[in-house]
């Protein structure tokens, strides 16, 4: 992946500044860098292109009449996994730092691009190339807010690194991928993760004084296969709170726009995605997506455990019912919230079923957004594979 042409250079944004996006902006960086010359090609939410850019990362785009192509993008293999020695202070066990360790210390990479934490807020995010292990164990854990990752690309250039790993969520690889052939790298890896509701540390803030009983000594939280927000605290302590019992009126505004219209949950074109989704209960689930990501699982075959996904129940019934409670922005009563938890947890669905499930929901719920708020970008921002997902369902008509 050389420089084919001279990179036309434009001056960046400052940041605040209004993007081109405008309100639909992902803040991924790219507009940070001189790259910014390449964003209405690049910019996930001004020029949706996932045909063309899986063809051009996988060699092909998904086959639409494969139930798993069609939910989960182009793939050669997909399993559970997990840590055997667990990555204290991970998101989940620690594989993406694991690999990227790995990547770095056996020399396939000369950088690793990842998020680290503000020093005044761990939860404001500040992207950095990783040249050492410390650094790259110093990313791990979520930041849940919208990341610049890709405002270090003239930093890679200037710097003059040849073979790369970038670690990041849909829209950041989407923008990443439209100018890779630009930045003048030799090998460029990407591990995914996949992504969805995220926020502007405003944003952050409103869900965790909403949901969290303790809002500013929160250091992780995610929302886990068992239908609840799984909440850990300074003091070692965890709180549960039942998705149903979230408190819809006043969360519905708290995602960015741009989630609200991402159709890329599970990250069609990275090499390789670590996440949790598709696996049970305590496992991480992996997307093998092309022999690039293959070659960076292999890199830690002896760091994990693996086993075969599963799939069980039935989400249609549950989605279905989702779409207008969430619509009238239904709130349950905790106790009922907590039954309604035990029993779903018990007889709904698990694993791809579950991950069905979560990209149903969201998948609708976004369609909604992007027919209300933006009508005329309807038809070219969603892409065919979450057309006929969208299509299985009633949705209001207005
Ligand atoms: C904002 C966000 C939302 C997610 N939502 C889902 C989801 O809905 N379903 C699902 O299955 N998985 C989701 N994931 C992935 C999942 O939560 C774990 O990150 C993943 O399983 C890896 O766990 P780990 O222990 O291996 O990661 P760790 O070893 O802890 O490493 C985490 C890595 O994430 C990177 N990172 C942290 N914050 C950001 C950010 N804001 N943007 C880009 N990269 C970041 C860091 O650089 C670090 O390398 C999400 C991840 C993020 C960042």
């Amino acid at each position: 992946m050389t420089l084919a042409q001279p990179h036309k250079k434009a001056k960046a944004l400052k940041p605040n500044s209004r993007r081109p996006a405008k309100d639909l902006c992902s803040e991924c960086g790219l507009c940070d860098t001189s790259y910014i010359h390449y964003v209405k090609d690049a910019c996930a939410f001004l020029n949706q292109q996932f045909d063309r850019l899986e063809a051009l990362v996988h060699g092909r785009s998904r086959n639409l009449e494969s139930d798993r192509e069609l939910y989960f993008g182009v793939h050669q293999d997909m399993m559970q996994a997990r840590k055997t020695e667990p990555i204290p202070g991970a998101q989940w066990t620690g594989i993406v730092s694991t690999i990227a360790i790995e990547m770095l210390t056996q020399g396939k990479v000369e950088g690793v691009v990842c998020v680290q934490s503000s020093p005044d807020d761990r939860f404001t995010p500040v992207p950095i190339i990783a040249k050492t292990p410390e650094e790259i164990l110093a990313a791990r854990v979520n930041k849940p807010t919208l990341s610049p990752n890709l405002n270090i690309l003239d930093l890679v250039e200037q710097s003059g690194l040849k073979r790369l790993l970038v670690i990041g969520v849909g829209c950041q690889i989407q923008a990443l991928r439209a100018v890779q052939d630009k930045i003048g790298l030799e090998k460029l890896y990407v591990l995914g993760t996949p992504c969805t509701d995220n926020v502007s540390r405003a944003g952050l803030q409103k869900f965790l004084e909403t949901t969290s009983r303790s809002p500013q000594t929160v250091v992780y939280y995610e929302f886990m296969q068992d239908f609840n927000v799984h909440f850990k605290y300074e003091d070692g302590s965890t709180e549960l709170v039942p998705f149903f019992g979230l408190n819809t009126k006043e969360l519905k505004d708290v995602f960015a726009p741009s989630c609200l219209s991402c159709f890329d949950y599970t990250n069609a074109l990275a090499d390789l995605v670590v996440g949790y989704m598709g696996g049970e209960f305590g496992w991480q689930w992996i997307v093998v997506r092309n022999e690039t990501g293959q070659e960076m699982l292999d890199m830690v075959q002896n760091h994990i455990e693996t086993k075969p996904v599963i799939s069980k129940g039935d989400r249609k019934a549950a989605v279905q019912q989702g779409i207008s409670a969430y619509d009238q922005a239904m709130t349950l009563p905790m106790w009922v919230a907590k039954l309604m938890g035990v029993v779903i947890e018990k007889v709904g669905p698990k694993g791809l079923e579950y991950a069905r499930f979560s990209i149903d929901s969201h998948f609708t719920r976004n369609y909604l957004f992007v027919k209300r708020n933006y009508p005329k970008k309807l038809d070219q921002h969603v892409p065919e594979f979450a057309k006929r997902i969208v299509a299985q369902y009633k949705l209001p008509k207005s």
